[in-house]
């Protein structure tokens, strides 16, 4: 392996409104490698689980319905720096504050239907990619 991993999300209205394939292209032609993915339909109590951090937060109920609405797509992506470069290239979590060409600037609607997930740490990115993925399904 020739960099980290983070693990992305395509969230389930921006999946749902067909702008998978272009935030897709972005993240390949931004030099991230996909090294597995899947399409997904979470169930409330995994989206519970992959947020299980945010428990008891005010937006928490509401984040786990939204999460488990429809599919969305799960990727480990590889690149030198992955996670803070990812971040970067995603942008702020609210898109209304997101810098101007960032992923969910370009796509996300409001603080929770953001577009995309990015891991926010290497240990976490790991933790978050064995949800997901058998290291099997690695390639
Ligand atoms: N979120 C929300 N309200 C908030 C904060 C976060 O609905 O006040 C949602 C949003 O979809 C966000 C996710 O919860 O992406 C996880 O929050 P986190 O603070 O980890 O933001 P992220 O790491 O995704 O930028
Ligand atoms: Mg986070």
């Amino acid at each position: 392996m020739s960099g980290t991993i983070t693990l992305t999300m395509i969230k389930p209205d921006a999946w749902r409104e067909g702008h998978g394939g272009a935030i897709l292209d972005r993240i390949i032609k931004a030099g991230f490698i996909v090294r597995a993915m899947k399409l997904v339909h979470l169930t409330p109590g995994q989206a519970g689980q992959f947020y299980a951090v945010h428990k008891g937060k005010p937006f928490y109920e509401s984040l786990v319905k939204y999460m488990s609405s429809g599919p969305i797509v799960a990727a480990i992506l590889e690149k030198d720096n992955s996670v803070a470069d990812f971040r970067k290239f995603i942008g702020a979590t609210n898109p209304a504050q997101a810098a101007e060409g960032t992923i969910r600037r370009q796509f996300g609607k409001s603080l929770e239907s953001n577009a995309v997930h990015g891991s926010d740490s290497d240990e976490n990115a790991v933790i978050e990619s064995n949800f997901f993925f058998n290291r099997t399904e690695w390639v």
